[in-house]
């Protein structure tokens, strides 16, 4: 349904190009003007950003202060990875796990999608997750997955506010963020009458149950839960206010830990 091969991909790029070639021709006069509108109105900071130097200065900022300093750490590495965690956070820029949990190269093996959600086992439609998942567990031998939610999550906003009538207005959004939905219809349920923004809340944590529930159904999963090597978690990073809370699988076992 569709689908692209690669090659129509790049003969439609080329049409593209071609096409943006002639009308840079014909509407060259009007992009000049606009071209020169913007370079009026802002000549600073945003104009100046230069993503292939800011690229090159990241790498020797880090190879300088961490890499050079720290041969031991990077020396191990060269030899393989064993993190304790499997961590799923959300793509949003402003929740990297490494920065928020301090985790260093090798500690963490991170997963980072739209809303930080885990899909149940499907090999068909879920394959990326799924291999992830599988090689954390069975080779690599994590012994704790972590599910991070966090404040103002764009994709859970999403979840609450799409239609989900099946008359989608993304080509992929609504269906991944559906993921949860029985964390939307949970929270709806509950907190119907609510403001969005307190529903959003509420949702961005209930949606982490629902993906450590998803965890349960890969066998190899729940293998490792009930033979005790493995342990699920789930996580909320409050970047408005600064804070993290954890807790276990809510089978009663362990409360949620504010930090
Ligand atoms: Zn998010």
């Amino acid at each position: 349904m569709g689908t692209k091969s690669y090659d129509e991909a790049i003969y439609d790029l080329q049409k593209l190009l071609i096409e943006k070639d002639e009308l840079k021709t014909v509407a060259a006069a009007k992009l000049e003007q606009i071209t020169a509108e913007l370079q009026t109105v802002s000549s600073s900071d945003s104009n100046s950003f230069d993503p292939v130097e800011r690229i090159k200065q990241g790498f020797v900022t880090f190879k300088k202060e961490k890499y050079d300093t720290n041969p031991a750490l990077y020396g191990e590495l060269a030899k393989g990875q064993s993190p304790k965690y499997m961590v799923f956070a959300c793509s949003d820029s402003r929740v990297c796990p490494s920065h928020v949990l301090n985790f260093h190269p090798g500690d963490a093996f991170v997963v980072r999608n739209i809303a930080n959600m885990v899909p149940p086992y499907d090999k068909v439609k879920y394959a990326g997750v799924g291999a992830a998942i599988e090689y954390a567990v069975l080779h690599l031998k994590v012994e704790n997955i972590v599910v991070i939610g966090h404040s103002a999550c764009g994709g859970i906003k999403g979840l609450m506010t799409f239609p989900l009538d099946g008359n989608n207005s993304t080509d992929f959004i609504e269906d991944w963020v559906k993921i949860c939905l029985p964390a939307k219809t949970k929270v709806l349920a509950e907190n119907g009458k609510s403001a969005l923004e307190d529903q959003c809340g509420r949702c961005e944590k209930e949606a982490v149950n629902v993906s450590l529930a998803n965890l349960l159904t890969y066998p190899f999963v729940r293998e490792g839960v009930v033979k005790g090597t493995l342990a699920l978690k789930g996580g909320y990073y409050d970047f408005v206010n600064g804070s993290f809370e954890l807790w276990g699988l809510k089978f009663g076992l362990s409360p949620a830990h504010s930090i």
